[in-house]
């Protein structure tokens, strides 16, 4: 069922995320070059966000958030899809959290990561039978970081992209369409912070990754060194002209990032001498792919 749109067809991507927040923090400036260049791209955000934490100092003890964090985060959510000129969609789960403590708390029930993944997959079939999208954008099984949420929106993202095209599947879900390209995302490449890190340090400025990359790189007491990414990066976008989009965009989810804060530390402008791509993995494709690759929709033109 994989269709190669014609020269005059637009062609669609759709990224799938945990939270308000994630598209913004993972892939961002890659979603705001392909809608620059005329790619319709969609954002389906799995949950509402509501169990975020506020993570900047000068949100503390507003009004709207503390009342109504879900509702604080839609509207930052549309001022950062707006940044980006991409369209975005809720899928309607509720948020998890991220569960803190020792022992771990159980999660709450009702939680997105809690839901049999043919529920919780359901409505991104839904999505991706209605928007046919060429491509998706997921996280990898750890979800890039272990966030039960993160890793249930890989699971129903890779469901996704398996069962859509099959008829048998989801039946009551729409007409079947078949995704050509699943990309995980590489935003916390190691190689890239490592080069960031080098940049800084000869300017003579400080780095904020030193303990980060110290913690990749050393064993623990009992000699173990931290787990490496399973996926090699395969394609490399290169989209350093919207670098600035994507911080405006991050800086729209006021709640949930510091202005201040760690996503800042390099300028957009020492980060396109460095490092001026985002960086994915191409996990699977129904269309031949000549790797490395420098477009995600490699193959699709
Ligand atoms: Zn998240």
């Amino acid at each position: 069922m994989t269709a190669s749109p014609s020269p005059s067809a637009p062609l669609r991507l759709l990224a799938v995320h945990a939270h308000p927040d994630d598209e913004s923090s993972k892939g961002a400036a890659t979603m705001a070059m392909y809608a620059a260049a005329g790619v319709d791209v969609l954002v389906a955000t799995c949950t509402d966000g509501s169990r975020g934490d506020i993570q900047n100092p000068a949100m503390e003890g507003q009004p709207h958030p503390k009342r109504d964090m879900a509702g604080a985060r839609r509207l930052e959510m549309d001022a950062a899809a707006n940044v980006l000129g991409i369209r975005q969609r809720w899928l309607g789960f509720v948020d998890s959290g991220l569960p803190e403590g020792d022992p771990l708390p159980a999660l709450p029930p009702g939680c997105f990561a809690l839901q049999p993944l043919e529920r919780a997959a359901a409505p991104l079939v839904r999505l991706v039978r209605d928007f046919k999208p060429h491509v998706i954008l997921s996280y990898d099984e750890n979800g890039g970081y272990p966030h039960p949420d993160h890793i249930m929106a890989h699971r129903v993202a890779v469901e996704a992209f398996a069962a859509a095209g099959d008829p048998a599947r989801y039946p009551d879900a729409g007409e079947p369409w078949e995704p050509s390209k699943l990309y995980y995302d590489r935003a916390f490449s190691p190689d890239r912070f490592r080069a960031l890190h080098s940049a800084l340090e000869e300017a003579g400025l400080q780095s904020p990754y030193a303990e980060r990359l110290a913690a990749w790189l050393e064993a623990d007491a009992e000699g173990h060194t931290p787990p490496q990414p399973t996926h090699p990066t395969t394609t490399q976008v290169e989209c350093g002209d919207f670098f600035e989009a994507r911080d405006d965009a991050l800086r729209s989810h006021r709640t949930q990032v510091d202005p201040e804060g760690f996503f800042f530390a390099v300028s957009p402008a020492m980060q396109r001498k460095v490092w001026p791509w985002e960086d994915y993995s191409l996990i699977e494709s129904r269309i031949p792919a000549e790797l490395p690759e420098t477009d995600l929709f490699a193959g699709l033109r």
